[in-house]
């Protein structure tokens, strides 16, 4: 046995991933991945010259990816940062602009890595509910006096803020950052990245995993005010100097240029999203409305749990949480036609043994 007792993380309550089986080919709902491929120039860009070059480091400046950036957001490079993942981003906004003395604030329910970087950095939290209805009151964050962190479109709800309602919650708080956390913006949502110039406390975060079809790559920016760009730098360069390597920057860089493409995509995904919205209500189901890749449901005879565990006995994965507030409910992700005719079969057949 080991002498070496882990104390000091023994009540940390780590993020756990959505599943990630490698048994078997599942129809595979369950994390918000795109269904489509990367664009053919972002595969031709991680299978080109970059590939012969990884005996080198990558510019730790990132420098054209942030340019590509910035271009397309109509900001400056300065204001541009890019991290592992948006995961990174958030973690590096935890440490810039979260201090113990004042704590954080994020919404009950939203994404479950907030609490986790509060809890890993002893940042005392600020938890608000969010009301009856699941809708995130941008009144309940006035006067909170310490930096606010929201997803927007919110997870795993789907529920959207307007920017002016954002830009309400970004005034009331001027002494302290707002961090708006837009993974799932690029389906339907509307981006607060203008409101950037305006407000040096907001800063928006971003992520190529959903819209851009570059999960496995990761990769995720934030755009805001140089000065705080400036402080996630130092954070950036005093943990991994090289956080993006070589394959996910050109990746990046070509998908950004592919965004033809990748707004394609994003409009079929909403098409699919409203089709399976109907299928549902046809099935008697209540969904919520949904700005995002994914839906939040409820079975009328079964509940969340369940109808997960009937799913995945049919090779369809979804997403469940066993928390009150949300039993009653699954997490769908919206694929392609035939993955969400194939999870409707799946919701009909198990629905049969009822
Ligand atoms: N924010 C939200 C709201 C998410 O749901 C996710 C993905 N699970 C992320 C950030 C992180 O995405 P990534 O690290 O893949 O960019």
């Amino acid at each position: 046995m080991s002498r070496y007792m882990s104390a000091r993380f023994a009540g940390l309550n780590a993020y756990t991933p959505g599943e990630q089986p490698r048994d078997m080919d599942y129809v595979k709902l369950n994390t918000n991945e795109s269904p489509f491929p990367p664009s053919p120039q972002v595969l031709a860009a991680v299978r080109g010259e970059e590939a012969e070059r990884l005996n080198l480091y990558p510019d730790p400046e990132c420098t054209a990816l942030r340019q590509a950036l910035a271009r397309q957001y109509g900001v400056e490079k300065e204001n541009v940062f890019v991290a592992n993942g948006s995961d990174e981003v958030l973690n590096f906004s935890f440490l810039a602009f979260c201090d113990k003395e004042n704590g954080v604030a994020f919404p009950d329910i939203s994404y479950g890595f907030y609490p986790v970087f509060a809890q890993l950095y002893q940042i005392s939290a600020k938890v608000v509910p969010l009301r009856p209805d699941f809708r995130l009151a941008p009144e309940d964050y006035s006067n909170l006096g310490c930096t606010i962190v929201f997803a927007n479109p919110n997870a795993p709800t789907g529920l959207a803020l307007s920017a002016a309602q954002v830009e309400s919650m970004v005034r009331a708080n001027p002494d302290h950052v707002v961090l708006v956390d837009e993974a799932y913006v690029d389906f339907g949502g509307e981006s607060c990245v203008p409101l950037t110039k305006q407000y040096d406390n907001l800063l928006v975060c971003m992520t190529f995993s959903k819209s851009r079809s570059l999960a496995g790559a990761r990769l995720g920016f934030a755009v805001g005010n140089a000065a705080l760009i400036e402080d996630l730098e130092k954070i950036r360069y005093s943990t991994n100097p090289y956080n993006i390597n070589r394959m996910t920057m050109a990746a990046g860089i070509a998908a950004v240029e592919s965004d033809t493409y990748y707004k394609e995509n994003c409009r079929t995904i909403q098409e699919n999203r409203a089709y399976t919205e109907e299928q549902l209500a046809r099935r008697g189901f209540s969904t919520l409305p949904s700005k995002a890749n994914f839906i939040f449901t409820s079975c009328p005879d079964m509940d969340g749990g369940a109808l997960y565990r009937a799913l995945k006995q049919r090779g369809v994965l979804v997403r469940y949480w066993d928390k009150p507030a949300l039993r009653n409910y699954v997490r769908v992700t919206i694929g392609s036609r035939p993955q969400m005719d194939a999870f409707l079969a799946a919701v009909d057949d198990a629905r049969k043994e009822i």
